[in-house]
């Protein structure tokens, strides 16, 4: 989608340092972090929200980035977070999953 700020950032247009990244996602911080640590996993796909995701192969995808990363990172103890639908706080409308680590404020 060609206004989507996260389809921008995995298009490479702001520069953003990939923290990891694999064929399905990449991972990069968080521009206002709600932790000591928080990440975000995002699709490659550009899909809205997790009410629009039925490939049950990429949901799996995702968790195990998720895991992948926090390994690499040495995080044994996290917080993941998926804000589904404007009220319950999604405000960028390409899905992503939060990874919190220390202070959470979310
Ligand atoms: P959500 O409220 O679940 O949609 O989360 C969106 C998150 O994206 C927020 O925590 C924002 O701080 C973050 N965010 C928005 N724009 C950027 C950006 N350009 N780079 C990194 N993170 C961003
Ligand atoms: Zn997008």
């Amino acid at each position: 989608m060609s206004d989507c700020i996260f389809c921008k950032i995995i298009n490479g247009d702001f520069g953003t340092e990939f923290v990891y990244e694999n064929e399905y996602a990449v991972v990069f911080k968080d521009i206002n972090p709600k932790a000591d640590t928080h990440l975000l996993v995002v699709p490659r796909l550009h899909v809205e929200s997790l009410n629009e995701l039925d490939d049950e192969e990429l949901l799996g995808k995702l968790m195990m980035t998720v895991k992948a990363v926090t390994k690499k990172l040495g995080l044994n103890s996290y917080r993941t977070v998926i804000n589904t639908g404007k009220e319950a706080g999604q405000e960028v409308f390409h899905l992503h999953i939060h990874i919190l680590k220390g202070n959470i404020k979310l």
